[in-house]
């Protein structure tokens, strides 16, 4: 700003308050712009505040802003924007989606400041200064005096391989791609087998995977004519939104890298919505292949350090593309030409506390404001989506078939009514054997991690739950623990029953870990391994497990729904699915749409190579319209069968939903609250006449979580706005114990 400062600031506050404040700049403090943070006195505290305009009238008495936090926007204008209609739109306070939407590094870096506040007690603050992103790394590649690596093994052998092919690598990639620790590392170095050197870099996890450029491949007809219409759509530069809508293994990723090329070329950039990114290690290759650097990689498993550089080079305009997770849709990337969001269907776009976005629905905002193409992409969109793009809000980009002709895979229902408890039928036992003797993978899914997950004392009938949660305790064997999933809770297995103090606790319910001890002594011989949260939880634990599979030393993969995500390992032609049935009963309206799209995306795991795949799914339900459209790869047939559901009910598409969840230690006060509440609800629909469906309250399906009782109350209506109307207003009138957590979610997709 060439002008003089202005002299009075209107600010919001990274706290769950509405309003907005005004603050006088004192004359020392120049250079103030919308997007930068200040430091405000605030009633008896001093905060970091976010500077959202400028007033021009000032109020008779206003406090003065402490200092001024950073020397560059942190936001601009129209992302402001975008925050607001957020802010609005998910009735969430604006400051708390300012703080949600940048990142958690930037408040750890720079230095620490001390100032005086009001009250007269002394406050640290972290105050962000430029040029934080150079950090260590070490370095190591073979010592050339190289000892004799026979002896070695496992990891450390690993190690020695990885660097005999690579040449040099970083302790952080060698971490990623081996496992080794930094002792392990040590000792390396000290046997004479690698040296180490230490070199500063600039941090970016992702930047130093191992990479070949590679060339765009030719296209098949059905991505040519998507390609073409996503090109002639960013030719326009306005904002068009499609569905791309790909089998599984039709190659949706190379319709986004072609027409992520056009808009790179066009000057435009991209930015590209993955479920989990973690997940998603082939992605993230193919677009550094393709793309080379320019490309910033947000994901969970960054350091907050890492993640504020990233976000950094990105404010600078350094980045072309951004690939991230759910919170990348707040990336502060300009001139954006496309929006790619992988696998919409997945529920992981949605936030599920504090500010609850779904960063599928934002895109469209997003990429509405800022004249952009916006693709989503699944072989399994939800309801909702395929109901727009047949109603002519989204365009349809089709990809029916397979690349190169590839048939999609021979699926077998297995009907497991009446047979005995053994988790495996002798069908899928033999088509394993088969497999493994011609030489093929196997990918065996089960969506529960744990050996047992229903723990029951023979004797007395004594079931191990957790205190905290309505849930069973789940037993994990290598760890000698029963663990809740929900929250932190477990106890060392005891050997004799807490109930009873005698007999014999019985291990129900199959797990991944008791699948694979299961598996091994089936299948002596195999190379077996397992893919879920337990063996996946170091950094990169998962991109190592991928690689194997992909290198083809493993036979036989087993997985939670980890498995079913996107991959594409040519290997597999066997996928068995042990049991179908746990997400059909789940109480939510969505539990068939969920199965369809699992099984379907499990399915997609077979036959992407040279050999044709084969699926067996086991059932108690072999009759559910969601299993027998899956085995027969009939999208549209689902479709109209859920669609029928939906309409009976009043579901979405055909209303929108909001909940209003309820939660407190004392079982009393929340179910109270809830039933006081609802008769507001009430009250207020009367009073403003809106047209809303007002169900419950009702205690949630989970009915008890991390020691918190919890009750909902669901909100219908086929009017959008009437639904905010009454929300808006509920907002503002309602006033619940101090003891209560109350959370308004807009378009809920977890209703557990
Ligand atoms: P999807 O995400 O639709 O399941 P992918 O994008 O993973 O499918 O593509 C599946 C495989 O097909 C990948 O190995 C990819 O490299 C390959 N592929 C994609 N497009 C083509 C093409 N036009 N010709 C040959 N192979 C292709
Ligand atoms: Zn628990």
């Amino acid at each position: 700003m060439s002008e003089a400062s202005p002299l009075i600031v209107d600010v919001v506050v990274p706290l769950p308050l509405e309003a907005t404040y005004s603050y006088r700049v004192p004359d020392e403090i120049t250079g103030i712009r919308l997007g930068m943070r200040v430091l405000v006195p605030f009633g008896r505290r001093t905060l970091t505040a976010y500077v959202i305009g400028f007033t021009a009238h000032p109020p008779a008495e206003l406090k003065e802003i402490i200092a001024l936090l950073d020397s560059y926007p942190l936001f601009t204008a129209g992302e402001l924007e975008f925050f607001r209609w957020a802010a609005d739109y998910y009735l969430h306070p604006l400051g708390e989606v300012i703080r949600a939407a940048l990142p958690a590094g930037i408040n750890l870096t720079g230095k620490r400041q001390q100032s005086i506040s009001i009250d007269g007690t002394t406050v640290t603050e972290e105050v962000l200064v430029g040029g934080r992103s150079i950090s260590k790394e070490r370095f190591y590649r073979p010592d050339d005096r190289q000892g004799d690596t026979a002896r070695l093994r496992g990891k450390k052998l690993a190690v020695m391989e990885f660097l005999r092919s690579a040449g040099e690598a970083s302790a952080t990639l060698l971490r990623r791609e081996t496992g080794i620790d930094a002792a392990g590392l040590r000792q390396l170095v000290q046997a004479g087998f690698i040296t180490c050197e230490e070199r500063e870099v600039y941090r970016d996890p992702f930047r130093e995977e191992v990479r070949t450029r590679d060339e765009p491949l030719a296209l098949t007809d059905a991505q040519g004519e998507a390609v073409r219409l996503l090109t002639a759509a960013l030719e326009r530069r306005l904002f068009a939104p499609f569905l791309l809508h790909g089998v599984t293994g039709s190659g949706k990723t190379e319709v986004y890298l072609q027409s992520i090329a056009h808009c790179l070329a066009q000057g435009r950039r991209a930015l590209v919505l993955v479920p989990e990114i973690g997940l998603t290690p082939q992605l993230v290759r193919r677009f550094r292949c393709r793309f080379g650097d320019g490309i910033a990689v947000l994901h969970s498993g960054l350091s907050a350090g890492e993640r504020f550089d990233e976000w950094r080079r990105i404010r600078r305009g350094e980045v072309e593309i951004v690939i991230g997770a759910r919170s990348a849709i707040f990336a502060p990337l300009e001139r954006i030409g496309m929006i790619i969001v992988d696998e919409e269907h997945e529920g992981s776009y949605k936030q599920g506390e504090g500010f609850r976005y779904n960063a599928r629905d934002l895109a469209l905002i997003r990429g509405r404001k800022d004249g952009a193409c916006v693709v989503l992409g699944s072989a399994t969109p939800q309801i909702a989506t395929y109901h727009a793009a047949k109603s002519g809000k989204l365009g349809y980009l089709p990809l029916p078939g397979r690349v190169r002709n590839l048939p999609l895979p021979e699926t077998v229902l297995v009907d497991c009514r009446g047979k005995r408890k053994d988790p495996l039928t002798p069908l899928l036992k033999e088509a394993m054997a088969a497999n493994l003797a011609k030489g093929g993978q196997t990918l065996l899914f089960l969506n529960r991690r744990g050996y047992a997950t229903y723990l029951v004392c023979e004797a007395c009938g004594h079931v191990f739950r957790c205190p905290n949660c309505a849930v069973t305790l789940t037993h994990h064997r290598r760890k000698s623990r029963h663990y809740c999933h929900y929250c932190d809770y477990s106890i060392p297995a005891p050997s004799v029953c807490p109930g009873c103090g005698g007999g014999e606790i019985v291990h129900l319910g199959l797990g991944t870990e008791r699948l694979e001890e299961e598996i091994r002594q089936l299948f002596p011989t195999a190379r077996v391994i397992r893919m879920d949260r337990d063996t996946t939880s170091g950094k990169g634990g998962h991109a190592r497990i991928i690689r194997q599979v992909e290198a083809g030393s493993i036979d036989i993969l087993i997985g939670t729904q980890m498995v079913a995500k996107g991959h594409d390992f040519p290997g597999v032609t066997l996928v068995g699915v042990v049991s179908a049935d746990a997400a059909l009963n789940l109480p939510d309206f969505r539990s068939a749409e969920r199965t369809f799209q699992l099984i379907t995306q499990v399915i997609g795991r077979a036959g992407r190579g040279d050999q044709p795949g084969r699926v067996l799914v086991q059932t108690l339900a072999p009759e559910h319209y969601a299993l027998t459209h899956a085995l027969a790869h009939d999208y549209p047939g689902f479709y109209d069968a859920e669609l029928a559901f939906r309409s009976e009910l009043d579901y979405p598409p055909f209303a929108f939903l909001a909940a209003i969840e309820l939660s407190a230690t004392a079982a009393r006060t929340v179910e109270e609250t809830a039933h006081r509440i609802a008769d507001e609800l009430s009250r207020l629909k009367r009073a403003k006449a809106v047209r809303v469906t007002i169900l419950g309250p009702a205690p949630a399906p989970l009915t008890m979580l991390r020691g918190r009782h919890r009750w909902q109350i669901l909100l219908k209506s086929r009017q959008r706005s009437d639904l905010h109307r009454l929300l808006r207003s509920f907002r503002e009138a309602c006033v619940v114990p101090a003891t209560v957590r109350l959370s308004i979610d807009i378009d809920p997709v977890d209703m557990l």
